[in-house]
């Protein structure tokens, strides 16, 4: 089982998409009409159960995957130590912005099997999103882990939002000569908050860049697997790729949030995904007498129960699925870029097919580890 620790809610960086729109959504609780959104606030800002608890519950799973998430994990770099110090878990990852993977000695940091790092492309767009000088400092940091010794996984995380030109950026990300990814994922800011869809051009953006550009990046994806034999690591084309490929009918939600995912609030009590923090009707227990093997499964429901591709897109967000922030207007547009990108990946098919069968791919190349923390469908 996957299991997000979340380490503290407490931040380094004052994102657009995060803290930014934070400060723009007033969505007061009290007024929600729907009841599964009354939230417990008074939450810990940094972890405040006892590291052996946490060790007592992982030792009953054998899989146990732990991957460090915040804010930003890394505020609490001494929590992060203790627990690889004492926690027996099969793997570990994290999920940071980057700035701080320098403060944590190598012996730890050559540990993690996978680091997922926020970055949302060049540049100018990544300090346009999360602050000024954010990509120089972060890319440094990057290139000292590689130095001293981190071979594992390192991913390219971005959030996507109107200022982004998806083709050009995640290009950027792969194929830059200073620092390349050879993996990318990405997920739209869309559905997260309350009030957003109006102040903006969701509906223009998708049409006229993101559903365009992903037919490019398919169609480049599948070009660079017939030049060079390369299945770059763009993760929501491998995920759907791979389960087409291996002639997967029902996907549950492909993050695993609620079913194969969890995460750990900073109190312990064990919640469905870290987005999901606090919403007290969905809490699945606590560390200290769960049992990790047995924790109750939930699934989305509608729309996604009556849509014709569940069983491919598996329903993106079980976050957005509840609440139910957005519209269902405006929600549709999200799915119709799932639907672009499922019907982008589906028509390339029997051209993958046939590359794997002249031996020019291996299906081998189309494996990843499931909910390493990249939600495959944006
Ligand atoms: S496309 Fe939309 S409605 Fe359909 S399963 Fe996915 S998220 Fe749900
Ligand atoms: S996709 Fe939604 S349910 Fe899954 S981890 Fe992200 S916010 Fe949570």
């Amino acid at each position: 089982m996957f299991f997000h620790v979340l380490l503290t809610g407490e931040c380094n960086l004052q994102c657009r998409y995060c803290f930014g729109e934070a400060l723009e959504d007033f969505d007061e609780p009290d007024s929600e009409p729907n009841s599964e959104l009354s939230i417990d606030y008074s939450l810990p800002k940094r972890i405040n159960y006892d590291v052996s608890i946490l060790g007592e519950f992982c030792r009953r799973d054998p899989e146990c995957v732990l991957t460090f998430y915040g804010g930003e994990p890394l505020v609490c770099i001494d929590e992060t130590k203790q627990i690889m110090d004492h926690v027996r878990a099969k793997q570990f990852m994290i999920q940071t912005n980057g700035l701080l993977l320098d403060r944590l000695e190598s012996r730890y940091v050559n540990r993690f099997h996978t680091i997922l790092v926020s970055m949302d492309g060049d540049e100018a767009i990544t300090d346009y999103y999360r602050g000024k000088g954010t990509f120089r400092k972060v890319v440094d940091t990057l290139k000292l882990i590689r130095n001293n010794g981190f071979e594992g996984e390192l991913i390219a995380r971005m959030t996507v939002m109107e200022q982004t030109d998806i083709y050009k950026q995640v290009t950027w990300l792969l194929d830059n000569e200073e620092f390349p990814f050879s993996s990318v994922h990405w997920q739209l800011n869309a559905g997260f908050w309350k009030t957003d869809f109006d102040r903006r051009d969701f509906k223009k953006w998708s049409n006229e860049n993101y559903n365009p550009g992903i037919r490019r990046l398919v169609k480049l994806w599948v070009d660079r697997m017939e030049k060079d034999g390369t299945v770059l690591r763009l993760y929501p084309l491998l995920g759907i790729a791979h389960s087409v490929l291996h002639g997967e009918k029902e996907s549950l939600l492909r993050c695993g949030g609620g079913w194969a995912n969890y995460a750990i609030q900073t109190d312990g009590h064990i919640i469905a995904c870290p987005t999901m923090w606090g919403m007290k009707d969905h809490y699945f227990g606590h560390i200290s007498n769960a049992d990790p093997l047995s924790l109750k499964r939930i699934f989305v429901g509608k729309p996604c129960t009556e849509c014709d591709i569940l069983g491919i897109c598996g329903g993106r967000c079980l976050y957005t699925n509840i609440t139910k922030r957005w519209s269902s207007e405006a929600y549709r547009l999200v799915c119709g870029t799932v639907r672009n990108l499922v019907d982008e990946i589906t028509k390339e098919i029997p051209s993958i097919t046939k590359l794997i069968e002249d031996g020019k791919v291996n299906l081998q190349d189309f494996e990843f580890m499931k909910y390493n923390g990249c939600e495959i469908i944006p």
